[in-house]
This record gives structure tokens, C-alpha cells and sequence, in this order.
């Protein structure tokens, strides 16, 4: 039996890493299925941001399904606005309402059925993806996190980053001294092989990454996931860092996130129902105001005041 042991103890431990490799290959195909259904055109050229980061939605109209388009019923309907460079730009609404896919639009991994993108004044339809993507840094509402190291997790954003870098990148997105209380502090491993991170943590992890790549344009997806108000406190004040010159837009689902937005979308069954900054929409006394009002109410230990401020 004795003799048995070592050849078994050696298939479990294959059997752990095989079950490891097809974690790590799951999540690859999770990324993969982000991978655009588009294609560059012939002639595509990279995407120049000599303007700063301006982006242009023009009539833009999508459905997931092109029927959907023609009975009437699309995801977006002719939505227009404009982010300045350099200006931060929330979109908000009921759920279902289309928020994502306008920046899966944005992103381009897919082209609206009507309508068009326009980064400076280039059709996002006639560059480049890869210089698009580079240009981009897309937090989405649940970051993939590969089975590695805490650092390799972070660096992905950047090949050959330096340990410093990664550092300064983790400090900046407010998820160092979490880290450093870990066993093997940047060395962790983490995903289903190592120490399974929060929500709110992941999030960070993938700020931690765009801020390594340093993109002109950042696209961030607000988890919906019930974050602890320490937690959305250190999220908001990492992004709050993050978007410091660079144009920002982002869909959220909680109202105090979008205050101090340049403007605010508020996106009703595809259409821009509302826009304008937090005030204006308030003294509107529509849509937005009926959320804050629902949103204030729900929050029984913290009242998010009129000006956004979190009272506790
Ligand atoms: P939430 O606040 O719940 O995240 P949202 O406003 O971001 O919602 P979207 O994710 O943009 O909404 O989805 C808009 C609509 O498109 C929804 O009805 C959704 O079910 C549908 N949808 C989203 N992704 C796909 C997809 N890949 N294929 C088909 N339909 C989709």
C-alpha cells in the first residue's frame, strides 16, 4: 500500500493542477467571448488622439438582435451626447436600460446598427482595434483574475512592468495595504488556486491595471455588487485619482459615485431621457431625482446629503 501512496499522492497532484489549467483556460475563453464580433476595416489607420480624448456618440441606435431594430424595441435608440477630453461623463438608469453596451459600443466590440463613434473626430469604425484598445482602459463591472500571482494580475496590463511601477499602480487604486497583509504580500496567488478576492477588490485590481497602461480614456463599468462603504469610499477616491486628465465615462448604479460628474445621462428604455449635472437634474424634478430620492431613502446608516457627501 505503502508503495501505492507516492504514485497517488502524485495523481492528486496532477488532477489539482489539471483542474488549476482549466480555471486558467476558462478564464481565457472569458476573454475571449470580450473579443469584438467586428473586424478593421482594409484601410484602418491607428487611431490618433490628437485632440485629447474627445468622444462623439452620433445617433447612435443598437440591438443585440437586428430584429429587435426593426420591431421597434432596440437596446439604444439615436442616443447622442459628447465627452470633452478630459471630462467626466456618467451614465445612469433603471437596470437593462442599455448603460454597458454604450460603452460596448465605445470599446467597439460591436458597431452600432445606426449611428456613429467618433474619438477626436476619427469613426471608431475606421481605426484600428488594437490602437482603439490601447487608447482605452475598460474596467468592467467583474475583472477576470487569472490563477497567479497578485502582481502578474496587476502587470497584465502591462508586459514587462516593473516591480515599482506595479507598486505605485496598486497604491494609486487604493489596493497596497490590502495586499501587504497578505501571506505572501505581491507574491499571493490568487483566483480559485490561491486567496479569492471581494468584488470590490477585484475592481481594484483591474483600476490597478489601466492605471499601469495609462490610457487617455477610461470606461469603467460600476460593479453592482453591494460594496461595504469603506470599500466604495477607497473605490471612488482610486477612481476619483485615476480620471485626473483623462476623459472618463461611466455607468453607475450608485447616485453619490456620479456628483461631481461633468454630466450625467440618465438613460431611459434606450434613450437619454435626462442629462445635465447632478443640481440641474435635482431642480428637474424627473427621473433622477426620483432615484436619488429612492437611493437616499434605502440608505438607512449612511445618507448620501444633496451635495453627495456620505453622512454616517
Ligand atoms: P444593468 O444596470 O443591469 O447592468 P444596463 O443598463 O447596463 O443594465 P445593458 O447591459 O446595456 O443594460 O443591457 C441592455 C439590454 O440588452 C438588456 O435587455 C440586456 O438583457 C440586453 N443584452 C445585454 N447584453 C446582451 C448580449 N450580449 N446579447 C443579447 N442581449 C444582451
Amino acid at each position: 500500500l505503502q508503495q501505492l501512496s507516492f504514485p497517488l499522492q502524485f495523481l492528486g497532484w496532477q488532477a489539482r493542477e489539471l483542474k488549476a489549467a482549466l480555471i486558467d483556460l476558462e478564464n481565457l475563453f472569458t476573454l475571449l467571448q470580450q473579443q469584438p464580433t467586428v473586424r478593421d476595416v482594409p484601410d484602418a489607420r491607428p487611431l490618433s488622439l490628437r485632440c485629447g480624448g474627445e468622444i462623439r456618440f452620433e445617433n447612435v441606435s443598437f440591438a443585440y438582435d437586428k430584429g429587435e431594430l426593426a420591431s421597434g424595441r432596440p437596446v439604444l435608440r439615436r442616443v447622442s451626447f459628447r465627452v470633452p477630453a478630459g471630462k467626466r461623463v456618467a451614465i445612469v438608469g433603471g437596470s437593462g436600460g442599455g448603460k454597458s453596451t454604450i460603452l460596448r459600443l465605445l470599446f467597439r466590440l460591436y458597431d452600432p446598427l445606426e449611428g456613429d463613434i467618433y474619438i477626436d473626430g476619427q469613426n471608431v469604425r475606421q481605426v484600428t482595434q488594437s490602437s482603439l484598445r490601447a487608447a482605452i482602459g475598460f474596467i468592467p463591472q467583474e475583472a477576470a483574475l487569472f490563477n497567479d500571482t497578485i502582481f502578474y494580475n496587476i502587470a497584465y496590463g502591462k508586459v514587462h512592468a516593473a516591480a515599482e511601477e506595479v507598486v505605485a499602480a496598486a497604491r494609486l487604486a487604493k489596493i497596497d495595504a490590502t495586499i501587504r497583509a497578505m501571506p505572501q504580500q505581491y507574491d499571493t496567488l490568487v483566483g480559485e488556486r490561491g486567496i479569492r478576492l471581494s468584488g470590490g477588490e477585484k475592481q481594484r485590481v483591474a483600476i490597478a491595471r489601466a492605471i499601469l497602461r495609462n490610457p487617455r480614456i477610461l470606461c469603467l463599468d460600476e460593479a453592482t455588487s453591494a460594496l461595504d462603504s469603506k470599500t466604495e469610499k477607497e473605490i471612488t477616491a482610486a477612481l476619483d485619482e485615476l480620471g485626473q486628465n483623462r476623459t472618463v465615462m461611466m455607468v453607475a448604479h450608485r447616485l453619490a459615485t456620479v456628483v461631481n460628474a461633468d454630466e450625467i445621462l440618465v438613460l431611459d428604455g434606450g434613450r437619454i431621457a435626462e442629462r445635465g449635472s447632478h443640481s440641474e437634474l435635482l431642480e428637474m424634478r424627473g427621473l433622477y431625482y426620483d432615484m436619488w430620492q429612492r437611493q437616499t431613502e434605502r440608505a438607512t446608516q449612511e445618507v448620501p446629503s444633496e451635495n453627495g457627501q456620505l453622512l454616517e
